[in-house]
């Protein structure tokens, strides 16, 4: 009973106000865990964000059948392809794409990125519009399209160490997780793309431990900066 009178006296000689701006205070707090956490899910909108240097920009002319111009609102993953046409250039086929906007052949294709032989990267689209690559998950994805020296569809060392690095950034940008927002294009129509990384689904599990390990060494190198 004392307890109970105690807290009625505290509670009669509280002040108000101060009750009001604790209450004020806690709701504000949990309004911003709550958008925080919703962010979080959805992912950071896309932007034109700083690309590394190694990646050349050699943008596509808006075009119906290459690059549609539509924006690309959010990404929510990343999706790996190779080009299926052997020991082919990333210019060679940044130059396919482009000779596509005359309509000529009537064929939709397009990547934001082509990593090519030597570890070459030409950005073909910017990140802030879709490209024409992953069918239903255009509408937010980023594409990497990987050139390959023969036709196993394999990635020589430094093409992959490349796309490795590249997918890294990419999932740090955009807070990817590379175990379940790396894919492949044959995940989203079965297409067998990328060749090798189908038929081998151990060297698919490898590549993205590979990533995830890679933005781990990046985010130790900034911090050592
Ligand atoms: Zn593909």
């Amino acid at each position: 009973m004392e307890t109970h009178g105690r807290r009625r006296r505290r509670r009669r000689y509280a002040d108000p106000r101060l009750k009001i701006g604790v209450l004020a205070a806690v709701l504000l707090v949990l309004a911003f865990a709550v958008i925080g956490t919703v962010l979080t899910k959805l992912g950071p909108a896309a932007k034109d964000v700083e690309v590394p240097d190694y990646v050349r920009k050699d943008y596509l002319t808006v075009n119906e059948w290459s690059r549609p111009g539509t924006e690309l609102e959010k990404i929510r993953g990343v999706v790996i392809h190779y080009v299926g046409n052997p020991d082919t250039t990333a210019q060679a086929n940044r130059n396919y794409f482009e000779s596509l906007s005359s309509g000529a052949e009537g064929v939709y294709a397009s990547s934001h990125f082509v990593v090519g032989l030597e570890g070459e990267t030409i950005q073909c689209i910017p990140l802030t519009e879709i490209a024409y690559a992953s069918n239903g998950r255009n509408g937010d994805t980023v594409s990497i399209e990987v050139c390959h020296p023969d036709e196993t569809g394999e990635f020589s060392p430094v093409t992959y160490d490349r796309v490795v690095e590249l997918t890294a950034w990419l999932c740090r940008e955009f807070r990817l997780d590379p175990e379940t927002e790396v894919i492949r294009h044959y995940d989203v129509t079965g297409k067998i793309c990328p060749k090798y990384y189908v038929e081998n689904p151990e060297a698919w599990d490898a590549f993205r431990t590979d990533v995830a390990a890679e933005m781990e060494a990046q985010k130790t190198a900034e911090a050592a900066d």
